[in-house]
């Protein structure tokens, strides 16, 4: 079928008015469930071929986490569907106010390659959840993934959700149709190109996007359990997370017991040879690869000032790169863009003071993580800095937790959602006020206003006092 075809088809099931009750949302996410639990087998062969995942790593972070998602959904969507009381205002009782959610119609959903599986279905269940229906378009470079979910999502989510396969063409043709909600994740770069297609239309937009994702870490804490969180947050699918930790922050001194404990961490999580470990994942392509590979080449240049801590061999014919630790400057290439990737920066602030005001010289990030037990540098963190996230003791777990909106803010992003949050951004919250005709109460305020009812109006209805005493 043509992408406008495709389309059309998904605007007729909505108009149908088949996605309405809630028992229809609720199906269609116990069939994505089953979809996922009969075809686990096919989607971790995938997730393998496509970035060297292990399966354990596919569970805990796509298929697992979806069936959680859905599970935490079916069980509170009754509750988050009824419509909401609001307070009427004496002057215009009698009445009821309430807010109800309206589905947005066809929802367009374009994800990226890094996970391939979890962030094609995580908007769809939010989708799904608030009665809509679905264009999806998987990640060109994540093949054996897009060919799973183009085989298994068609039969067992006909008539609630289409999925284009595709790359820059099929998006292209994607983004000229009339969606009601286009949900991206991927980079800025397309994320300006999602936002400008949209405006076309005014269709409402979440975008998901990444950035360099800081870590600060002073010498308060436990290093050997703070290096070993770190280590997983940045190593798992070979540092391709939008919110694994970037690069870290720290004193010389914290710095210098952090990167003693790091390729402990490493070697204790991966072995000796990670190119041996089947825990280990592999970067996506030749062009990510020669990028990343590249940049870590140049800083470890002979005039770069540059120091390694540990890693540093690659294989371009496996993709492989080794779990890298680099002491740098700030000015090293590593610094410049996402790394997206498993070499990790180290780089020397003088104070935590100095740390934030590094962080506060970038973009924002999507996620910032602090290591310290000095209550007063926490405060100062939460208080003084701009994040999609920002996290004590743990680097990404926050995507878990589903009462937690999950989302960017200025260069990282747009939008949130994750359970409830999920179901707000899917749909329209609508205002409902409903107010018995008798008795006319608002005759006060029809015209023509005589000194009586200028009086009630001044004095009750829409009453006007300063509110500071000079
Ligand atoms: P990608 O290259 O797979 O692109 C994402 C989607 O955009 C794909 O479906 C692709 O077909 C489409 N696309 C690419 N070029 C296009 C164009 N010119 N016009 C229209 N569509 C186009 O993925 P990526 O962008 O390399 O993903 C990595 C980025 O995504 C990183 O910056 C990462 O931090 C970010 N990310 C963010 C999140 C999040 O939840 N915030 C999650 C994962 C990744």
């Amino acid at each position: 079928m043509s992408v406008q075809k495709t389309v059309e088809a998904a605007r007729t099931a909505f108009n149908s008015g088949m996605t309405r009750p809630r028992t229809w949302r609720v199906a269609q996410l116990k069939a994505m469930n089953d979809m996922l639990v009969d075809h686990k087998d096919d989607f971790i062969a995938a997730l393998a071929a496509d970035l060297g995942k292990h399966p354990s790593e596919a569970w805990l972070t796509e298929i697992g986490f979806l069936t959680a998602e859905i599970a935490h959904t079916i069980k509170h969507l009754e509750a988050w569907l009824r419509p909401q009381k609001a307070a009427v205002p004496l002057a215009m009782q009698p009445a009821q106010a309430t807010t109800v959610l309206d589905p947005l119609g066809v929802v367009l959903v374009i994800a990226p390659w890094n996970y391939p599986i979890q962030l094609l279905l995580a908007p769809m269940i939010g989708a799904l959840a608030a009665g809509n229906t679905i264009v999806g378009k998987p990640s060109e470079m994540a093949p054996a993934s897009s060919a799973a979910l183009a085989r298994w999502v068609p039969e067992y989510l006909s008539g609630a959700v289409s999925i284009v396969e595709g790359g820059v063409a099929e998006t292209t043709e994607l983004l000229e149709q009339r969606f009601d909600h286009i949900f991206f994740t991927g980079n800025g770069r397309v994320g300006r190109i999602v936002l400008a297609a949209a405006a076309r239309n005014l269709t409402p937009v979440t975008l998901e996007l990444g950035g360099k994702s800081p870590v600060y870490i002073d010498e308060t804490v436990d290093m050997i359990a703070a290096a070993r969180r770190i280590a997983w947050g940045k190593f798992m699918n070979a540092g391709q997370t939008c919110v694994a930790p970037d690069y870290i922050l720290g004193t010389d001194a914290a710095l210098a017991k952090l990167a003693a404990e790091l390729p402990k961490a490493i070697e204790d999580f991966y072995g000796t040879e990670p190119a041996h470990s089947l825990a280990y994942g592999r970067i996506i392509n030749d062009n990510a690869f020669a990028r990343i590979a590249g940049m870590m080449a140049e800083d470890l240049g002979e005039e770069s000032g540059s120091a390694l801590v540990s890693g540093g061999r690659t294989d371009a014919a496996t993709r492989y790169i080794e779990p890298t630790v680099i002491h740098v400057d700030a000015e090293a290439k590593l610094m410049e863009g996402e790394i997206f990737g498993p070499v990790l920066p180290l780089v020397t602030v003088g104070s935590a003071a100095e740390a934030i005001s590094f962080i506060n010289g970038r973009d924002k990030p999507l996620s910032l993580y602090v290591f310290t037990e000095d209550l007063e540098v926490r405060r100062d963190f939460m208080e003084q800095t701009s994040s999609g996230a920002l996290n004590f003791g743990v680097p990404v777990a926050h995507l878990s937790i589903p009462g937690l909106p999950f989302g960017g803010v200025g260069e990282s992003g747009m939008g949130s959602y994750h359970g409830q949050h999920s179901l707000e951004t899917f749909s329209h919250r609508k205002a409902v006020m409903d107010k018995p005709l008798s008795p006319d109460t608002l005759s006060m305020i029809y015209p023509p206003f005589g000194s009586f009812k200028q009086q009630v109006i001044k004095r009750f209805v829409a009453p006007a006092k300063k509110l500071r005493n000079h």
